[in-house]
């Protein structure tokens, strides 16, 4: 027998949850992002892109914003995607705000347990690193040395709310795009620096968050349900997705469908 019970933590109703995605990569990347994990997050989900799309507007219940950035793959457009999402969230009334990637797959739930562990009144920065060392660079006003850790935005990251608005005379405004181009490196370094660097406030490294940066294969399914998000790369040769049975790899190139109903059988469109 199927037990249909899965446990929504209270929290998730205070989440404000932004996708970065582009034009190119709707029907590529969008789709199956609405077919699993979206759909139990569809009110605080919100999904930007740079351009209308009335067929994705419709699917995603109007939950499309077209930040008028550039569609190219410039750290100018970036951040400045970056920063319509963090100025959305401020409009919102949300406790939390957690960025992820158009090739995430976020296990809602465990976002959920997790994001309970911590106080959205005090100041948390929640993510995972991906290099080694702290960035560093030599600052060209002072010359003095500038080290940071950042999250990386492809592992998905959150921000309480107390931290946000800490970030507000950095980041809102279009000002979050000053200064990337200031610094003139990534989003998610640019978050890292403000956060870091100029409020200084540190990441908490939480070991759930996934970026196709990792190697997708090793993870064991036996820990699939305590993971945060998933990522993968179905690019070119270096194929770098998660191992797990399920659709075959033609329904399924991303393995997101079999995840999901891994995770959550009960689930449409997991066959019964
Ligand atoms: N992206 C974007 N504009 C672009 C290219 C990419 O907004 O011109 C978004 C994309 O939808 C994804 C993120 O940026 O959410 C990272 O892109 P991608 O996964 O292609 O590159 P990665 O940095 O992971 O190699
Ligand atoms: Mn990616």
């Amino acid at each position: 027998e199927r037990t249909p019970t899965v446990a929504f933590p209270p929290i998730l109703k205070d989440v404000f949850i932004s996708v970065k995605t582009t034009a190119g990569f709707h029907r590529t990347r969008l789709d199956v992002v609405l077919k699993t994990w979206f759909t139990m997050a569809k009110d605080q989900t919100w999904i930007f892109t740079d351009v209308d799309d009335p067929y994705y507007q419709e699917k995603t219940g109007n939950h499309m914003v077209n930040t008028n950035c550039s569609s190219s793959h410039s750290r100018k457009a970036l951040n400045c995607k970056m920063s319509v999402e963090f100025d959305t969230y401020l409009r919102s009334d949300k406790k939390w705000f957690c960025h992820f990637d158009d090739d995430n797959y976020v296990n809602i739930p465990r976002l959920g347990e997790v994001l309970e562990l911590y106080d959205s009144g005090k100041d948390w920065y929640l993510g995972k690193t991906s290099i080694k060392t702290p960035l560093e660079f030599v600052s060209k006003n002072n010359g003095k040395d500038v080290s940071f850790w950042f999250a990386t935005g492809g592992a998905g990251f959150c921000l309480s709310r107390s931290l946000a608005l800490k970030m507000v005379p950095h980041a809102s405004g279009g000002r979050f795009i000053r200064i990337g181009e200031k610094i003139r490196l990534p989003d998610d370094v640019t978050m890292g620096y403000i956060i870091e660097h100029l409020l200084g406030k540190n990441l908490t490294v939480i070991e759930g968050f996934h970026s196709h940066l990792e190697p997708m294969q090793f993870l064991n399914p036996d820990s699939f349900h305590e993971q945060i998000t998933f990522g993968y790369n179905v690019n070119g040769t270096a194929r770098n997705v998660l191992r797990i049975d399920g659709f075959s790899t033609l329904e399924d190139p991303t393995r997101f469908l079999s995840l999901h109903c891994f995770l959550f059988p009960e689930f449409a469109p997991c066959p019964r």
